[in-house]
C-alpha cells in the first residue's frame, strides 16, 4: 500500500524508521542500494520500499517490485549494478507498493510469483468506510502475478536457494516471507516493521494472531545472526524481531482484556492500550491508537492473540 491518507500514520512510521539507517554507496534517481552478502543487494526505492535483489546464476531474483511510480529508477539501479536481467519477482503480498513494479519487470521477461490470495486481493476495488474511507484500487491486469504458489516453495538458483514460506492471515491473507540461503537473510514483507507499529489489513484477511504467529515463525526460521529485511525501514536483527514480537503480544493482550470488558471501540481506546509502548521506539505516540484500532477490529473478526511462547532463535 502506498502512503494513502488512510494509512498515513503507519506508513510514515515505517518510512521514518528507515531514515537513519546506512544506505549507499550507490544512489540512482532516488534508489539507494547496498550489498549485504555475496550476490545480494537491498535497494530502497524513493518511496521507501525495500526490494531484495539476488544476482543469481541465470538472472536476478527480486523480492517485491516496489511501487509503479519510480520503477524505472529501480530498473536503472539494477542495470548500474550489472544485475538488470530480472528472471523472477516474488511478491510478499498484494499492496501496491510491493507489486506496482510487476508490469515493468514482467514486460522485460521476468516471471512474477505470489500466493493465490495475493493475486485475488490485488484485483479488489473497494472503499473501506470504517478506515477513513481507504480506497483500495484494483491492480492493472499486467501487474498481476501470473504464477501463484499456495504452499512452501523452493527455488534453486546456482549456489543459492530461495525459500518462499506462506504466512497466512498475517499482514494480509496472502503473505509470503522469503529466506535466502546461504546469505542468511529473510525478507519479511510487511509482517515485520522496524521501530513502528505495523499495519494489519483486516479487510484483506490479515489478523493480529496471524502477525504474532508469523513473527514467531520468522524467529524459528532464522538464527541469532539472521538479518531481517522488512518491507520498509532498516534491517533488523533477531533481537529486534523478538522485541517486536513482545510488543505485538503485549498490545494484543491489553486490547483483548479491554475488549472483554467493553464492547465498543471508543471504550477500548479510552483505556489507551498501547500507552506503555507509545513513548518508546514504536513511532510517534499518535500511531498507537491506529494500531490499537486494527487489533480491535481483528479481534472483532475472531482473531485471538496467538498461543504458546515465542520461539527462540537458534
Ligand atoms: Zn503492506
Amino acid at each position: 500500500m502506498t502512503c494513502s491518507a488512510a494509512r498515513l500514520a503507519v506508513c510514515a512510521a515505517g518510512l521514518l524508521a528507515g531514515a537513519g539507517s546506512t544506505v549507499a554507496p550507490l544512489r540512482a534517481q532516488g534508489v539507494a542500494a547496498r550489498k549485504v552478502a555475496p550476490r545480494l543487494y537491498i535497494l530502497r526505492t524513493a518511496a521507501g520500499s525495500n526490494v531484495l535483489a539476488l544476482a543469481a546464476t541465470g538472472g536476478t531474483l527480486l523480492v517485491d517490485a516496489g511501487p509503479a511510480d519510480g520503477v524505472e529508477a529501480l530498473g536503472a539501479a539494477l542495470d548500474s549494478l550489472g544485475i538488470g536481467r530480472v528472471r523472477y519477482v516474488v511478491n510478499t503480498h498484494y499492496h501496491d507498493d510491493h507489486i506496482g513494479g510487476n508490469a515493468y519487470f514482467g514486460q522485460r521477461g521476468a516471471v512474477v510469483i505470489a500466493r493465490p490470495a495475493a493475486r485475488a486481493e490485488a484485483q479488489v476495488d473497494t472503499v473501506i468506510p470504517e478506515f477513513n474511507g481507504w480506497r483500495r484500487v484494483a491492480a492493472a491486469a499486467d501487474a498481476l502475478p501470473p504464477v501463484t504458489v499456495e504452499g512452501p516453495t523452493t527455488i534453486h538458483l546456482g549456489s543459492d536457494t530461495v525459500y518462499l514460506v506462506p504466512a497466512p492471515g498475517a499482514h494480509t491473507s496472502g503473505d509470503l516471507v522469503v529466506r535466502v540461503a546461504p546469505a542468511d537473510v529473510i525478507h519479511t514483507g510487511d509482517v515485520y516493521e522496524v521501530g513502528a507499529y505495523p499495519f494489519i489489513d483486516v479487510w484483506a484477511g490479515g489478523s493480529v494472531a496471524g502477525m504474532i504467529e508469523a513473527t514467531r515463525r520468522l524467529l524459528a526460521a532464522g538464527g541469532a545472526t539472521t538479518r531481517y529485511v522488512p518491507g520498509h525501514g532498516a534491517v533488523g536483527s533477531a533481537a529486534d524481531v523478538e522485541r517486536y514480537l513482545e510488543m505485538l503480544v503485549a498490545v494484543c493482550g491489553a486490547v483483548a482484556q479491554a475488549w472483554k470488558r467493553e464492547a465498543t471501540l471508543d471504550a477500548v481506546m479510552a483505556g489507551r492500550p498501547t500507552a506503555s509502548f507509545d513513548d518508546t521506539s514504536w513511532g510517534p505516540a499518535r500511531h498507537g491508537p491506529v494500531f490499537a484500532e486494527l487489533v480491535f477490529r481483528s479481534l472483532e473478526r475472531g482473531s485471538g492473540c496467538g498461543g504458546g511462547t515465542p520461539a527462540r532463535p537458534r
